[in-house]
Protein backbone atom coordinates (compact mmCIF):
# COMPACT_ATOMS: atom_id res chain seq x y z
CA UNK A 1 0.00 0.00 0.00
CA UNK A 2 1.25 3.35 -0.74
CA UNK A 3 2.56 4.85 1.99
CA UNK A 4 2.58 9.15 2.61
CA UNK A 5 4.29 10.92 5.67
CA UNK A 6 0.36 12.81 5.86
CA UNK A 7 -2.72 12.52 3.68
CA UNK A 8 -5.14 15.41 3.74
CA UNK A 9 -8.79 14.98 3.20
CA UNK A 10 -10.72 17.80 1.42
CA UNK A 11 -8.61 20.17 -1.03
CA UNK A 12 -10.70 23.28 -0.09
CA UNK A 13 -8.90 26.63 1.37
CA UNK A 14 -7.76 24.60 4.49
CA UNK A 15 -6.36 21.49 2.83
CA UNK A 16 -4.97 22.77 0.11
CA UNK A 17 -3.17 25.26 2.45
CA UNK A 18 -2.08 22.53 4.45
CA UNK A 19 -0.62 21.04 1.92
CA UNK A 20 1.07 23.21 0.14
CA UNK A 21 2.89 24.37 3.41
CA UNK A 22 3.78 20.54 3.90
CA UNK A 23 5.11 20.20 0.52
CA UNK A 24 7.00 23.41 0.56
CA UNK A 25 8.44 22.03 3.57
CA UNK A 26 10.26 19.07 2.05
CA UNK A 27 7.31 16.74 2.90
CA UNK A 28 5.61 14.39 1.16
CA UNK A 29 1.29 15.05 1.48
CA UNK A 30 -0.89 13.31 -0.11
CA UNK A 31 -4.70 15.11 -0.69
CA UNK A 32 -7.59 13.48 -1.21
CA UNK A 33 -10.82 15.21 -2.43
CA UNK A 34 -14.16 13.54 -2.95
CA UNK A 35 -14.80 16.47 -6.32
CA UNK A 36 -12.92 17.29 -9.30
CA UNK A 37 -12.06 20.55 -9.96
CA UNK A 38 -12.84 23.12 -10.85
CA UNK A 39 -15.85 22.70 -8.34
CA UNK A 40 -18.88 24.66 -7.34
CA UNK A 41 -18.75 25.56 -3.48
CA UNK A 42 -21.16 27.53 -2.22
CA UNK A 43 -20.29 30.36 -0.85
CA UNK A 44 -20.03 34.13 -1.35
CA UNK A 45 -16.52 34.39 -1.85
CA UNK A 46 -16.10 37.42 0.71
CA UNK A 47 -12.32 37.45 1.99
CA UNK A 48 -10.50 39.51 4.43
CA UNK A 49 -7.10 41.23 3.76
CA UNK A 50 -5.77 39.23 6.81
CA UNK A 51 -6.88 36.24 5.07
CA UNK A 52 -4.90 36.70 1.64
CA UNK A 53 -2.23 37.41 3.30
CA UNK A 54 -2.30 34.32 5.33
CA UNK A 55 -2.37 31.87 1.96
CA UNK A 56 0.07 34.78 0.67
CA UNK A 57 -1.64 35.72 -2.61
CA UNK A 58 -1.35 39.46 -3.87
CA UNK A 59 -4.56 40.54 -4.67
CA UNK A 60 -3.03 43.34 -6.97
CA UNK A 61 -1.36 39.81 -8.74
CA UNK A 62 -4.06 37.63 -8.65
CA UNK A 63 -5.16 36.65 -11.74
CA UNK A 64 -8.67 35.68 -11.77
CA UNK A 65 -11.80 37.40 -10.81
CA UNK A 66 -11.20 39.39 -7.74
CA UNK A 67 -12.99 42.27 -6.32
CA UNK A 68 -11.52 44.85 -3.64
CA UNK A 69 -14.04 46.81 -1.30
CA UNK A 70 -13.58 49.71 0.21
CA UNK A 71 -17.12 50.41 1.02
CA UNK A 72 -19.83 48.01 2.93
CA UNK A 73 -23.57 48.56 3.62
CA UNK A 74 -26.10 47.53 6.10
CA UNK A 75 -29.64 47.73 6.71
CA UNK A 76 -31.73 46.54 9.71
CA UNK A 77 -35.31 47.48 10.20
CA UNK A 78 -35.40 50.10 7.37
CA UNK A 79 -32.39 52.20 8.05
CA UNK A 80 -29.28 51.64 5.92
CA UNK A 81 -25.64 52.48 6.83
CA UNK A 82 -23.06 52.49 4.94
CA UNK A 83 -19.06 52.77 5.76
CA UNK A 84 -16.00 53.65 3.96
CA UNK A 85 -12.08 53.08 4.18
CA UNK A 86 -9.48 54.79 2.09
CA UNK A 87 -7.92 51.69 1.18
CA UNK A 88 -9.47 48.24 0.21
CA UNK A 89 -11.23 46.91 3.27
CA UNK A 90 -12.32 43.47 1.87
CA UNK A 91 -11.77 41.64 -1.63
CA UNK A 92 -14.50 39.12 -3.50
CA UNK A 93 -13.48 36.06 -5.47
CA UNK A 94 -15.38 33.26 -6.89
CA UNK A 95 -14.74 29.64 -5.04
CA UNK A 96 -14.87 28.19 -8.00
CA UNK A 97 -11.80 29.74 -9.24
CA UNK A 98 -10.11 30.41 -5.83
CA UNK A 99 -9.98 26.91 -4.75
CA UNK A 100 -8.81 25.63 -8.18
CA UNK A 101 -6.46 28.03 -7.90
CA UNK A 102 -4.78 27.13 -4.28
CA UNK A 103 -4.78 23.58 -5.20
CA UNK A 104 -2.48 23.55 -8.58
CA UNK A 105 -0.87 25.86 -5.93
CA UNK A 106 0.17 22.94 -3.50
CA UNK A 107 0.17 20.33 -6.88
CA UNK A 108 3.08 22.70 -8.24
CA UNK A 109 4.73 22.95 -4.59
CA UNK A 110 4.91 18.81 -4.68
CA UNK A 111 1.52 17.55 -3.32
CA UNK A 112 0.19 14.52 -4.62
CA UNK A 113 -3.39 15.55 -5.39
CA UNK A 114 -6.31 12.96 -6.22
CA UNK A 115 -9.15 14.34 -7.15
CA UNK A 116 -12.51 12.43 -7.79
CA UNK A 117 -11.07 10.46 -4.40
CA UNK A 118 -13.99 10.43 -1.53
CA UNK A 119 -12.87 9.29 1.57
CA UNK A 120 -15.19 6.43 3.06
CA UNK A 121 -13.19 5.65 6.17
CA UNK A 122 -10.34 6.44 8.22
CA UNK A 123 -8.69 4.51 10.45
CA UNK A 124 -5.85 4.69 13.38
CA UNK A 125 -3.98 1.10 13.59
CA UNK A 126 -0.35 1.07 16.04
CA UNK A 127 1.85 1.87 12.72
CA UNK A 128 -0.59 5.10 11.58
CA UNK A 129 -3.52 6.01 9.83
CA UNK A 130 -4.96 4.02 6.88
CA UNK A 131 -7.29 6.73 4.43
CA UNK A 132 -9.91 4.70 2.05
CA UNK A 133 -11.11 6.34 -0.50
CA UNK A 134 -12.80 5.22 -3.97
CA UNK A 135 -9.56 5.51 -5.82
CA UNK A 136 -7.93 2.75 -3.47
CA UNK A 137 -6.74 2.28 0.16
CA UNK A 138 -4.10 4.99 1.50
CA UNK A 139 -1.19 4.99 4.52
CA UNK A 140 0.83 7.65 6.23
CA UNK A 141 1.45 9.02 9.91
CA UNK A 142 -0.49 11.47 9.86
CA UNK A 143 -4.24 12.79 8.68
CA UNK A 144 -5.44 16.18 8.22
CA UNK A 145 -9.27 16.22 8.43
CA UNK A 146 -10.01 19.29 5.39
CA UNK A 147 -13.45 17.90 4.22
CA UNK A 148 -15.87 20.43 5.34
CA UNK A 149 -19.11 20.14 7.21
CA UNK A 150 -19.09 16.50 7.03
CA UNK A 151 -15.71 15.66 6.77
CA UNK A 152 -15.17 11.55 7.77
CA UNK A 153 -11.55 12.55 9.69
CA UNK A 154 -14.21 14.68 12.47
CA UNK A 155 -16.55 11.99 11.94
CA UNK A 156 -14.10 9.78 13.01
CA UNK A 157 -12.17 11.50 15.77
CA UNK A 158 -13.80 14.86 16.08
CA UNK A 159 -16.49 14.18 18.99
CA UNK A 160 -19.11 15.49 16.76
CA UNK A 161 -21.53 16.50 18.83
CA UNK A 162 -25.34 17.20 18.61
CA UNK A 163 -24.98 20.08 20.55
CA UNK A 164 -23.32 21.93 17.61
CA UNK A 165 -24.59 25.43 16.12
CA UNK A 166 -25.32 24.94 12.42
CA UNK A 167 -25.96 27.58 9.75
CA UNK A 168 -27.73 26.72 6.93
CA UNK A 169 -27.59 28.97 3.61
CA UNK A 170 -28.34 29.43 -0.02
CA UNK A 171 -26.97 31.92 -2.59
CA UNK A 172 -27.19 31.99 -6.22
CA UNK A 173 -24.11 33.45 -8.50
CA UNK A 174 -24.53 34.51 -11.92
CA UNK A 175 -21.85 36.43 -14.26
CA UNK A 176 -23.90 39.51 -15.82
CA UNK A 177 -23.19 41.09 -19.02
CA UNK A 178 -21.01 44.22 -19.23
CA UNK A 179 -24.13 46.53 -20.19
CA UNK A 180 -26.29 44.90 -17.10
CA UNK A 181 -23.35 45.51 -14.69
CA UNK A 182 -22.98 49.36 -16.08
CA UNK A 183 -26.75 49.85 -15.79
CA UNK A 184 -26.20 48.65 -12.07
CA UNK A 185 -23.86 51.66 -11.53
CA UNK A 186 -22.59 52.64 -8.32
CA UNK A 187 -25.22 49.48 -6.70
CA UNK A 188 -22.82 47.35 -7.79
CA UNK A 189 -19.71 48.90 -6.11
CA UNK A 190 -19.67 47.85 -2.71
CA UNK A 191 -21.74 44.37 -0.76
CA UNK A 192 -24.61 45.10 1.27
CA UNK A 193 -25.75 42.64 4.31
CA UNK A 194 -29.39 42.85 5.42
CA UNK A 195 -29.55 41.86 8.85
CA UNK A 196 -32.93 39.45 9.61
CA UNK A 197 -35.57 41.58 11.52
CA UNK A 198 -35.07 38.07 14.61
CA UNK A 199 -31.08 38.18 14.45
CA UNK A 200 -30.98 34.71 13.59
CA UNK A 201 -28.84 35.52 10.15
CA UNK A 202 -28.61 37.88 7.62
CA UNK A 203 -28.82 38.41 3.71
CA UNK A 204 -26.18 39.83 1.32
CA UNK A 205 -25.89 41.23 -1.74
CA UNK A 206 -22.43 40.97 -2.82
CA UNK A 207 -21.10 41.98 -6.71
CA UNK A 208 -17.80 41.04 -7.18
CA UNK A 209 -16.43 42.57 -10.79
CA UNK A 210 -18.98 40.69 -13.51
CA UNK A 211 -20.20 38.38 -11.21
CA UNK A 212 -23.17 38.89 -8.84
CA UNK A 213 -23.51 36.76 -5.48
CA UNK A 214 -27.06 36.94 -3.25
CA UNK A 215 -27.65 34.98 -0.58
CA UNK A 216 -29.09 33.95 2.95
CA UNK A 217 -28.31 32.50 5.92
CA UNK A 218 -28.81 31.95 9.43
CA UNK A 219 -28.59 29.47 12.55
CA UNK A 220 -30.74 26.55 12.09
CA UNK A 221 -33.98 27.09 15.18
CA UNK A 222 -37.13 26.47 15.36
CA UNK A 223 -39.75 28.22 12.66
CA UNK A 224 -36.62 29.03 10.53
CA UNK A 225 -37.90 28.89 7.43
CA UNK A 226 -34.74 29.61 4.84
CA UNK A 227 -36.55 29.46 1.34
CA UNK A 228 -39.71 31.74 2.31
CA UNK A 229 -36.62 34.20 3.53
CA UNK A 230 -35.07 33.65 -0.10
CA UNK A 231 -37.49 34.47 -1.83
CA UNK A 232 -38.16 37.72 0.37
CA UNK A 233 -34.65 38.61 0.07
CA UNK A 234 -35.28 37.67 -3.93
CA UNK A 235 -38.21 40.28 -4.00
CA UNK A 236 -37.13 42.88 -2.39
CA UNK A 237 -33.99 42.92 -4.54
CA UNK A 238 -35.97 43.20 -7.10
CA UNK A 239 -38.16 45.56 -6.23
CA UNK A 240 -35.57 48.25 -5.55
CA UNK A 241 -33.87 47.41 -8.69
CA UNK A 242 -30.86 45.43 -7.64
CA UNK A 243 -32.12 43.11 -9.88
CA UNK A 244 -33.31 43.52 -13.05
CA UNK A 245 -36.82 42.07 -13.13
CA UNK A 246 -35.83 40.31 -16.31
CA UNK A 247 -32.67 39.19 -15.07
CA UNK A 248 -32.44 35.30 -14.79
CA UNK A 249 -30.35 33.98 -11.67
CA UNK A 250 -28.54 30.93 -11.75
CA UNK A 251 -30.49 28.45 -9.01
CA UNK A 252 -30.04 28.91 -5.30
CA UNK A 253 -27.80 26.32 -4.02
CA UNK A 254 -27.39 25.72 -0.44
CA UNK A 255 -24.98 24.46 2.41
CA UNK A 256 -24.75 23.75 6.19
CA UNK A 257 -21.69 24.75 8.24
CA UNK A 258 -20.76 24.68 12.18
CA UNK A 259 -20.10 27.86 14.09
CA UNK A 260 -17.61 28.21 16.85
CA UNK A 261 -19.83 28.74 19.68
CA UNK A 262 -21.04 25.87 21.26
CA UNK A 263 -19.72 22.18 21.98
CA UNK A 264 -16.50 22.53 20.11
CA UNK A 265 -15.08 19.94 18.31
CA UNK A 266 -11.87 17.86 19.43
CA UNK A 267 -8.82 19.61 16.98
CA UNK A 268 -6.37 17.34 17.60
CA UNK A 269 -4.93 13.95 19.12
CA UNK A 270 -3.39 10.28 17.83
CA UNK A 271 -2.14 11.31 14.53
CA UNK A 272 -4.86 13.82 13.58
CA UNK A 273 -5.81 17.40 13.53
CA UNK A 274 -8.78 18.94 12.34
CA UNK A 275 -8.86 22.62 10.24
CA UNK A 276 -11.08 25.05 8.70
CA UNK A 277 -14.87 24.03 8.71
CA UNK A 278 -14.18 19.99 9.63
CA UNK A 279 -12.86 21.79 12.62
CA UNK A 280 -16.02 23.88 13.09
CA UNK A 281 -14.20 27.13 13.06
CA UNK A 282 -16.38 29.83 11.47
CA UNK A 283 -17.02 32.87 12.93
CA UNK A 284 -20.11 32.44 15.09
CA UNK A 285 -21.94 36.24 13.99
CA UNK A 286 -20.61 36.57 10.26
CA UNK A 287 -19.97 33.43 9.52
CA UNK A 288 -16.41 33.56 8.19
CA UNK A 289 -14.68 30.95 7.23
CA UNK A 290 -12.22 31.10 4.31
CA UNK A 291 -9.60 33.00 6.61
CA UNK A 292 -10.13 30.85 9.37
CA UNK A 293 -9.79 27.65 7.19
CA UNK A 294 -6.32 28.89 6.27
CA UNK A 295 -5.38 29.98 9.12
CA UNK A 296 -5.96 27.07 10.83
CA UNK A 297 -4.42 24.69 7.52
CA UNK A 298 -0.95 26.96 8.08
CA UNK A 299 -0.91 26.15 11.90
CA UNK A 300 -1.40 22.20 11.35
CA UNK A 301 0.90 22.47 8.55
CA UNK A 302 3.58 23.67 11.56
CA UNK A 303 2.19 21.43 14.07
CA UNK A 304 2.61 18.13 11.74
CA UNK A 305 5.77 18.99 10.53
CA UNK A 306 7.24 19.46 14.04
CA UNK A 307 5.79 16.19 14.82
CA UNK A 308 7.26 14.49 12.12
CA UNK A 309 10.09 15.88 12.14
CA UNK A 310 11.32 16.21 16.01
CA UNK A 311 8.00 14.26 17.35
CA UNK A 312 6.41 16.81 19.02
CA UNK A 313 2.58 16.22 19.97
CA UNK A 314 -0.25 17.41 17.83
CA UNK A 315 -2.08 18.79 20.59
CA UNK A 316 0.13 22.30 20.54
CA UNK A 317 -1.97 22.71 17.48
CA UNK A 318 -5.20 23.04 19.37
CA UNK A 319 -3.46 25.42 21.34
CA UNK A 320 -2.48 27.28 18.98
CA UNK A 321 -6.29 27.17 17.84
CA UNK A 322 -7.96 27.73 20.66
CA UNK A 323 -5.14 31.00 21.38
CA UNK A 324 -6.29 32.50 18.24
CA UNK A 325 -10.30 31.98 18.14
CA UNK A 326 -11.17 30.89 21.79
CA UNK A 327 -12.03 27.88 23.81
CA UNK A 328 -15.24 27.53 21.38
CA UNK A 329 -18.03 28.12 24.52
CA UNK A 330 -19.73 31.23 24.67
CA UNK A 331 -17.92 33.47 27.18
CA UNK A 332 -19.48 35.73 30.23
CA UNK A 333 -20.54 38.46 28.19
CA UNK A 334 -21.56 36.14 25.32
CA UNK A 335 -24.34 34.22 27.71
CA UNK A 336 -25.25 37.55 29.42
CA UNK A 337 -26.28 39.03 25.46
CA UNK A 338 -27.98 35.58 24.95
CA UNK A 339 -30.25 35.98 27.67
CA UNK A 340 -31.34 39.61 26.93
CA UNK A 341 -35.10 39.42 25.54
CA UNK A 342 -35.40 39.44 21.81
CA UNK A 343 -36.26 43.76 22.08
CA UNK A 344 -33.43 44.29 23.71
CA UNK A 345 -30.88 42.54 21.78
CA UNK A 346 -32.65 44.38 18.58
CA UNK A 347 -32.22 47.55 20.31
CA UNK A 348 -28.66 46.85 20.71
CA UNK A 349 -27.99 46.07 17.42
CA UNK A 350 -29.49 49.40 16.15
CA UNK A 351 -27.38 51.37 17.80
CA UNK A 352 -24.32 49.46 17.09
CA UNK A 353 -25.44 49.42 13.40
CA UNK A 354 -26.11 53.34 13.63
CA UNK A 355 -22.68 54.65 15.11
CA UNK A 356 -20.26 54.92 12.47
CA UNK A 357 -17.54 54.40 15.02
CA UNK A 358 -18.96 51.21 16.43
CA UNK A 359 -19.97 49.55 12.80
CA UNK A 360 -16.28 50.58 11.87
CA UNK A 361 -14.30 48.87 14.30
CA UNK A 362 -16.58 46.47 16.02
CA UNK A 363 -18.92 45.08 13.40
CA UNK A 364 -17.51 45.50 10.27
CA UNK A 365 -13.69 44.84 11.93
CA UNK A 366 -14.34 42.59 14.32
CA UNK A 367 -16.84 40.43 13.79
CA UNK A 368 -16.04 40.66 9.59
CA UNK A 369 -12.25 41.35 10.16
CA UNK A 370 -12.57 44.14 7.93
CA UNK A 371 -10.03 46.36 8.15
CA UNK A 372 -7.69 49.26 5.58
CA UNK A 373 -4.94 47.49 4.12
CA UNK A 374 -1.69 49.76 5.05
CA UNK A 375 -0.61 51.07 1.87
C1 LIG B 1 -23.76 30.17 1.50
C2 LIG B 1 -22.43 30.33 2.19
C3 LIG B 1 -21.75 31.54 2.06
C4 LIG B 1 -20.50 31.70 2.67
N1 LIG B 1 -19.85 32.87 2.46
C5 LIG B 1 -18.63 33.05 3.02
C6 LIG B 1 -17.88 34.23 2.74
O1 LIG B 1 -18.32 35.10 1.98
N2 LIG B 1 -16.67 34.39 3.32
C7 LIG B 1 -16.15 33.43 4.15
O2 LIG B 1 -15.04 33.64 4.67
N3 LIG B 1 -16.81 32.28 4.40
C8 LIG B 1 -18.03 32.05 3.84
N4 LIG B 1 -18.68 30.87 4.04
C9 LIG B 1 -18.01 29.81 4.82
C10 LIG B 1 -16.92 29.16 3.95
O3 LIG B 1 -17.47 28.76 2.71
C11 LIG B 1 -16.32 27.92 4.65
O4 LIG B 1 -16.07 28.23 6.00
C12 LIG B 1 -15.01 27.49 3.96
O5 LIG B 1 -15.28 27.00 2.67
C13 LIG B 1 -14.27 26.41 4.77
O6 LIG B 1 -13.19 25.92 4.01
P1 LIG B 1 -12.65 24.43 4.22
O7 LIG B 1 -11.40 24.31 3.44
O8 LIG B 1 -12.64 24.11 5.66
O9 LIG B 1 -13.80 23.48 3.62
P2 LIG B 1 -14.46 23.43 2.18
O10 LIG B 1 -14.20 24.67 1.43
O11 LIG B 1 -15.87 23.03 2.42
O12 LIG B 1 -13.70 22.25 1.44
C14 LIG B 1 -13.90 20.92 1.82
C15 LIG B 1 -13.47 20.01 0.69
O13 LIG B 1 -13.55 18.67 1.16
C16 LIG B 1 -14.07 17.84 0.14
N5 LIG B 1 -14.69 16.68 0.77
C17 LIG B 1 -15.83 16.64 1.50
N6 LIG B 1 -16.09 15.38 1.91
C18 LIG B 1 -15.07 14.61 1.43
C19 LIG B 1 -14.77 13.23 1.52
N7 LIG B 1 -15.56 12.37 2.18
N8 LIG B 1 -13.67 12.78 0.90
C20 LIG B 1 -12.86 13.63 0.22
N9 LIG B 1 -13.11 14.96 0.11
C21 LIG B 1 -14.19 15.43 0.71
C22 LIG B 1 -15.06 18.73 -0.61
O14 LIG B 1 -15.22 18.29 -1.95
C23 LIG B 1 -14.36 20.08 -0.55
O15 LIG B 1 -13.59 20.37 -1.69
C24 LIG B 1 -19.93 30.66 3.45
C25 LIG B 1 -20.63 29.45 3.58
C26 LIG B 1 -21.85 29.29 2.96
C27 LIG B 1 -22.58 27.99 3.11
Amino acid sequence: MPRHDVIVVGGGPGGSTAAWRLARAGLRPLLLDAAVFPRVKVCAGWVTPEAMADVEVDPDKYPLTIQAFSACRFEFEGARHETRWRTPASYGIVRREFDHYLLDRARAAGTDVREGARVTAVIRDADGIRVVSEHGAFEASVVIGAGGHRCPVAGAFGDVSEREEVVIAQESETRLPSDRVEALGELFEAPELYVEPDLTGYGWYFPKADVLNIGIGCVVGPGVDLPRRRDALVHALRASGRLPVDFPLEPFRGHAYVVRRRAPRRLAGDRFCLVGDAAGLARDLSGEGIGPAIRSGRLAAEAVEAHLRRGAALESYATAIVRRYGPGEAGWLGRQLARLPEACARLLVRAALGTGATRRHVVLGRIFGMREVAS
